[in-house]
């Protein structure tokens, strides 16, 4: 059958950066399953599986904004140290959860510079380019719980 709306689709994939870096892959581990036309993952590579079946391999570039949107500098930003309160070391890297006008946000630690700490609630893959190999492994009807919850019941879904 062929991946379409209502569909759970299992694939593995390996994800590279423009230079060719890999930035994540499920080789060596149990493949992804999502809920086809739910938006588990994103637009450009859900676009890319619509009517492909199992056995299918196939690469696909995805531009910043059908994956994961172009970054916005307006959510970086430089706040005092003393806004991390309870915090022994602050290192480059380290995820917080921020109030932000549009609630709760993730951002991470992008430079530290004295008392001057930037933080970045850009995606960290926001701005970049995907590059996608996949390989197509399973292919289903979702069932009525699935499709009405939005995700992937059962083995590598949803535990609930
Ligand atoms: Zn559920």
């Amino acid at each position: 059958m062929q991946i379409a709306e209502r569909c759970v689709a299992t694939f593995h994939y390996t994800l590279t950066d423009d230079a060719g870096a890999v930035i994540d892959s499920s080789a060596g581990r149990e493949p992804l399953a999502y809920l086809h036309g739910a938006g588990n993952i994103v637009p450009g590579l859900e676009r890319a599986l619509t009517g492909r079946t199992v056995g299918d391999s196939f690469t696909v570039d995805v531009l910043p904004e059908e994956g994961y949107g172009v970054r916005h500098e307006g959510l970086i930003q430089v706040v005092p140290r003393s806004a991390f309160q309870g915090v022994d070391t602050l290192e480059v890297g380290m995820q917080f959860q921020a109030n932000s006008n549009q609630g709760p946000m993730s951002v991470v630690i992008a430079a530290i510079s004295g008392d001057e700490v930037t933080v970045d609630g850009n995606h960290p893959l926001a701005g970049q380019t995907l590059h996608f190999a996949v390989e197509i492994t399973e292919v289903r009807d979702a069932t009525d719980e699935e499709a009405e919850h939005g995700h992937v019941h059962g083995a590598h879904g949803h535990e609930h």
